[in-house]
């Protein structure tokens, strides 16, 4: 795949520095001041699109990135009104920072378009969907109705695990073998039993008032634990504890890692490798784009000796499973498994045994595809340890 300025450098190539100096001081300016972001990316003629997940399997102009951008910038100049079906391309994003690699700007057209969607959950223009997405985030502090929480999980030790909501829901499986790795490598992990929602689907959906006081409350819970280490089996929520808390001013002293992240330099001695089958590998799009994590999950994966078959799109080109960003996974359920089955068929095409990091991405795998067997890294490392 070409890399991110190749086009750059192929218009300027041939020509004499005196011509290209001004075209380059012209860009950069550009970059530094010029319009706003919004405006900006509506002008670009869609250079990230071939990287876009939706615009992959979606192929319209109006769910392209900058075609997103048109739309919220003719909101936000009055062209279209503020209504649920003007929004709704807009909401045709998964967050997944897949344009962002690609970007001359550096954007991701997902924070540039927040704005447009906190605007209008603010003027209460909500989708259906999401009422019951926010009230049950209100009422219960989670994605989902109510969680019961499973097993008998320590309550005290040196390592926070903050399990997740979907893992809480659906897989006690994953949580087991994650503190099996944390024991492993000789921590003492523990877990709270009033652990909530990290608040990133509020503010993926624009509810930015929900997102603050879900935020208050858990990052209150986390420093009540007085743990000073704190690991997640999901990359959003290690992502919104670590990015987003401190820009909410919720700041959490303790370090927060994602669990590839915090397995990362640890000697960790594996087992000879006796499992013939093969292995393919799905890198979520938060950790990679989120928590910038580019090499990590294979790095990691190839520690363990496993015979692996690597997806043309990996690292920084890495996909979306589908269900990133909460948003189109909630109103266009059949684009979301578009997406996915794109992604599957990839990843099939090397093996039905993939591995991931990411929760909703087992989930959302395992949903659209009854043949294949999705591991969480955990599961592949306790295994091996
Ligand atoms: S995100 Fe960047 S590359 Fe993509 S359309 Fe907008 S300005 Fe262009
Ligand atoms: S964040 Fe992902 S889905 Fe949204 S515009 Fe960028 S590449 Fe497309």
């Amino acid at each position: 795949m070409p890399g991110r300025w190749d086009w750059l450098k192929e218009e300027l190539s041939g020509i004499s520095m005196l011509t290209k100096l001004p075209t380059m001081t012209k860009f950069l300016k550009g970059k530094i001041s010029g319009p706003d972001d919004m405006t900006k990316c509506s002008m670009c003629p869609n250079m990230c699109r071939h990287a876009c997940p939706i615009s992959i399997v979606d192929g319209k102009e109006t769910t392209s990135p900058a075609g997103k951008s048109r739309v919220g910038m003719m909101i936000e100049n009055e062209v279209l009104s503020l209504d649920r079906e003007n929004l709704l391309p807009i909401h045709m994003c998964l967050s997944c920072g897949c344009c962002e690699i690609w970007c001359p700007f550096d954007f991701s057209v997902s924070d540039i378009l927040r704005p447009v969607k906190t605007r209008a959950v603010e003027h209460n223009i909500v989708y259906e969907e999401f009422v019951e997405l926010f009230d049950d985030l209100r009422e219960n502090g989670t994605i989902y109705e109510e969680i019961e929480d499973q097993g008998d999980l320590p309550d005290d030790g040196d390592v926070l695990y903050l399990r997740g909501c979907e893992y809480r829901e659906g897989d006690s499986e994953v949580i087991d073998r994650t503190m099996s790795v944390l024991k492993k490598v000789g921590t003492d992990p523990f877990v709270i039993y009033d652990e909530k929602c990290c608040g990133i689907p509020a503010y993926n959906t624009g509810n930015i008032g929900l997102f603050e006081d879900l935020i208050e409350d858990m990052a209150e819970k986390i420093r009540g634990s007085g743990a000073d280490r704190v690991v997640t089996s999901c990359p959003s929520c290690a992502y919104a504890y670590k990015e987003l808390y401190p820009e909410f001013d919720q700041n959490i002293d303790a370090e927060i890692s994602h669990i590839v992240e915090f397995l990362e330099g640890k000697k960790l001695k594996f087992a000879p490798n006796k499992n013939t089958d093969r292995f393919t590998f799905h890198e979520p799009c938060k950790l990679v784009n989120g928590l910038g994590k580019k090499e990590s999950m294979q790095d990691l994966l190839d520690r363990t000796g496993l015979e692996l078959e690597k997806p043309r799109r990996n690292g920084d080109e890495t996909f979306c499973c589908g269900s990133g960003g909460t948003t189109v996974s909630r109103l266009n359920e059949e684009l979301s498994s578009e997406v996915a089955r794109e992604r599957l068929s990839e990843l099939k095409s090397l093996s039905d045994e993939i591995i991931t990091s990411c929760p909703t991405c087992k989930r959302t795998f395992e949903d659209n595809d009854e043949e294949v067997k999705v591991h969480d890294i955990a599961e592949i490392v306790d295994g091996l340890l």
